[in-house]
């Protein structure tokens, strides 16, 4: 079967090479988070794809790197107006796919595809800023050159937005592309293969390789004719991308996972504080940049803890299909066990459960309820370990440098979220946490234009703005002397 119907669309379950589909010999299946309904039967890729879709994308890199920023801009904006058109086939079928809430696709997810397209294109057009320094008579030019093949490969939490995300800027950038979208969600990015087509995107230019990651993954970021590997993923993944990368140089750009802290000071508006802790189950807790460690206050602790609880009971669990839903389901089975593993070790070590912390058995399937825990254990992997999952871990600091402390004690550094009532107070926490990202008084917040990434283990570069060119294209300096002409 090469294609599916879901939600009405015809979505192509084959791999997506030089403009046509491609089967492979085996497939998976795919099933749906909400009910276990299977989807489909996948093609699963592997070096064989992986040498077409990089033959394709290396064949047609010369042609689409010579459009210039502004000839692919006239393409890319074609595809962000078809994402539009399609936006509620789009959020739909990511719906059924990774049960991330289908209001919240509709809203902000599917208009965000559409202006990472559009976003990037611009800035190569627009914002890129060819400068030109003097040295004694000789003039330095800036430029951003089209690099070559990028490798782009995804999770399943936000499938299309965060595959976007990359393709947008290494398309703009004059780069083709062989995408591998993760397993457990290859369904938006089979659609929005068609799409390109359909924009005129020259065929070879954008492919999708799908499959498994010990298998396409990794045949891909091997491959010696590749330019850039961006990846967003988890930690020990990107140990092994990095080490493959390493024998052929190849570039990597990557964004990782986290264990951000929610740090409420004594001054905080408390019923802000506990709006902006509820608000870290969003997704079902299937964010890297969740703040799941909230770190209060001894002062402010019982209070904080009273109103989130009342904000926290009016969540609502269900089929994220339904706009009243707050909460979706996990993923997949794997990981909805693995998030229970946590939360049992958890409290077999001693640590209180304030909320939730069991799997919710009206609903069945893969719904966990939205938990919170409290007094674990110091240095336990619930305190240190990326759950991914609506887990929320409590603990009290009785001074600042002992919330600096805790903020920054793990390997991770991909977000933060402060909150204070005084500027200056909050001013001086920022100024010492380790995070790619900081948010006072507000979450999720964030401008295209601004880097994006995380740091320690939490990431290696940013991206966002110009600092996406930087990664995905060959930045030139051409120094051209006073001397020499003859005209
Ligand atoms: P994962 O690392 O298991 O898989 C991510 C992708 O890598 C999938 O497409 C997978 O097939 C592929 N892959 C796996 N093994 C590979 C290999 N050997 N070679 C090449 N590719 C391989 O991560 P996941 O479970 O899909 O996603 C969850 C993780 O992603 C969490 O850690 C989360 O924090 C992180 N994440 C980070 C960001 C960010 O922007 N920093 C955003 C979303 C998710």
């Amino acid at each position: 079967m090469s294609t599916i119907e879901v939600v009405g669309a015809q979505v192509d379950t084959r791999h997506f090479i030089n403009g046509n589909r491609v089967a492979s010999a085996e497939t998976f299946l795919d099933t749906s988070p909400i009910d276990g309904t299977v989807l489909g039967e996948i093609a699963r890729g592997g070096q064989t794809e992986v040498n077409l879709a990089v033959a394709a994308a290396k064949a047609a890199f010369p042609a689409w790197a010579g459009l210039g920023p502004q000839g692919r801009g006239v393409l890319l904006h074609k595809l962000a107006d078809l994402v539009e058109e399609n936006l509620e086939t789009l959020a739909q079928l990511e719906t059924f796919d990774n049960g991330s809430l289908l209001r919240s696709h509709r809203r902000g997810v599917m208009p965000r595809v559409a202006l990472n397209i559009r976003f990037f294109a611009d800035w190569a057009m627009n914002e890129l800023k060819h400068e030109v320094f003097e040295t004694r008579g000789h003039s330095n030019n800036i430029s951003w050159d089209p690099s070559g093949v990028a490798a782009l490969i995804t999770p399943w939490n936000a499938p299309l937005m965060l595959a976007t995300w990359k393709i947008g800027p290494a398309l703009a950038a004059g780069d083709t592309v062989v995408l591998k979208p993760a397993e457990w969600t290859p369904l938006s990015a089979s659609f929005f293969a068609d799409l390109t087509k359909q924009a005129g995107i020259p065929d070879g230019v954008f492919n999708v390789v799908q499959g498994f990651g010990k298998e396409a993954g990794a045949a891909l970021v091997a491959h010696p004719d590749i330019a850039r590997i961006s990846f967003t993923g988890s930690v020990p993944t990107a140990k092994t991308i990095a080490r493959a990368a390493a024998d052929n140089l190849t570039p990597c750009s990557f964004e990782l996972g986290g264990k951000s802290p929610c740090i409420v000071f004594e001054d905080a508006d408390l019923d802000l504080a506990a709006e902006l802790a509820v608000e870290q189950y969003d997704n079902a807790g299937q964010v890297c940049l969740s703040g799941t460690r909230i770190l209060v206050h001894e002062a402010v602790a019982d209070e904080f803890a009273a109103r989130f609880r009342e904000r926290a009971a009016k969540l609502k669990q269900g089929d994220p299909r339904d706009p009243e839903t707050d909460i979706g389901p996990q993923i997949h089975q794997v990981h909805f066990d693995r998030i229970k593993g946590f939360v049992d070790r958890a409290v077999a070590g001693g640590a209180n459960i304030v909320m939730g912390g069991e799997p919710n058995s009206e609903l069945g399937g893969l719904f966990f309820r939205p938990t919170l825990v409290k007094d674990p254990q110091p240095g336990s992997e619930i305190v240190t370990a990326e759950i991914f999952g609506p887990v929320l871990c409590m603990q009290t600091f009785k001074t600042d440098d002992e919330a600096v402390a805790m903020a920054n004690g793990t390997e991770f550094g991909l977000a933060a979220v402060v909150v204070s009532g005084n500027r200056q107070h909050a001013e001086q926490i920022t100024k010492q946490l380790v995070a790619g990202t900081i948010w006072v008084n507000c979450f999720f917040v964030r401008d295209l234009r601004a880097p994006f990434g995380g740091s320690k283990k939490s990431g290696v570069g940013r991206e966002g703005g110009t600092w996406s060119f930087d990664f995905y294209a060959d930045v030139k300096n051409t120094v051209v002397s006073p001397n020499g002409w003859k005209e």
